[in-house]
């Protein structure tokens, strides 16, 4: 029950309104767009009632979650059988189930039959190939928000900015752990987000 689960993690009831939901709301298995960086995404990707976003390696389903919770409807791709299973699951934990459509296979080859998004989330598996494939598809004025952990992928978004403008950042963020009977910083890998219009 997914109240229950806001009150476990939150202390708080009900779900919060912003975007940055709590990673305990969603069924995943690690591979999930971390809370702090999902709101920067959901930022970056400013939906907006009505519209309609493409999730490219949906992974649990969180962005569009997130996307779809602001109004729009979500389209989440997702090349693995069982993380397309957690979209299903988290679309549904939400009341969802009817503004996100899941389509398991692999981008490019999954996109062929989709209406055209106003916003295009990349979470995962970004190369030129796969990037040519999406941006040919996409109507002018169509957003796209990006992230790179790896840095081929990183390699990727610095070139893209190069050619096609738009905001490139990076975004490190630490948590304080236990070091003995002290504190430190632990940090978190690096993600680098592009984000531009078509
Ligand atoms: N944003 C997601 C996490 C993405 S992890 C979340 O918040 O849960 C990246 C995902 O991309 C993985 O689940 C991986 O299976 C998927 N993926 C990688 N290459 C892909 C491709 N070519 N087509 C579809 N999915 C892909």
């Amino acid at each position: 029950n997914l109240v229950a689960v806001a009150v476990e993690a939150t202390g708080a009831q009900g779900i919060p309104r912003s975007s940055g939901l709590s990673d305990a709301l969603f069924v995943h298995d690690g591979q999930i767009t971390k809370r702090p960086v999902r709101a920067l995404a959901l930022s970056a990707l400013a939906p907006r009632p009505g519209e309609r976003l493409w999730d490219i390696g949906a992974g649990s389903g969180s962005i569009s979650v997130e996307w779809a919770l602001c109004g729009g409807t979500a389209i989440a791709i997702e090349a693995r059988d069982d993380r397309a299973g957690n979209v299903r699951s988290n679309a549904a934990a939400f009341g969802l189930a009817h503004r996100i459509t899941v389509v398991t296979g692999k981008v490019p080859d999954a996109l062929a039959a989709l209406e055209a998004p106003d916003a295009v989330f990349i979470g995962g598996g970004l190369d030129l190939a796969m990037f040519d494939a999406i941006w040919s598809r996409l109507p002018p004025g169509t957003r796209l928000v990006a992230h790179a952990v790896t840095l081929e992928t990183e390699a990727l978004l610095g070139e893209l900015h190069q050619r096609h403008g738009g905001e490139l950042m990076r975004v490190e963020i630490a948590h304080a752990a236990p070091l003995g009977r002290y504190r430190s910083w632990e940090a978190a890998r690096p993600v680098v987000q592009w984000s531009t219009v078509r």
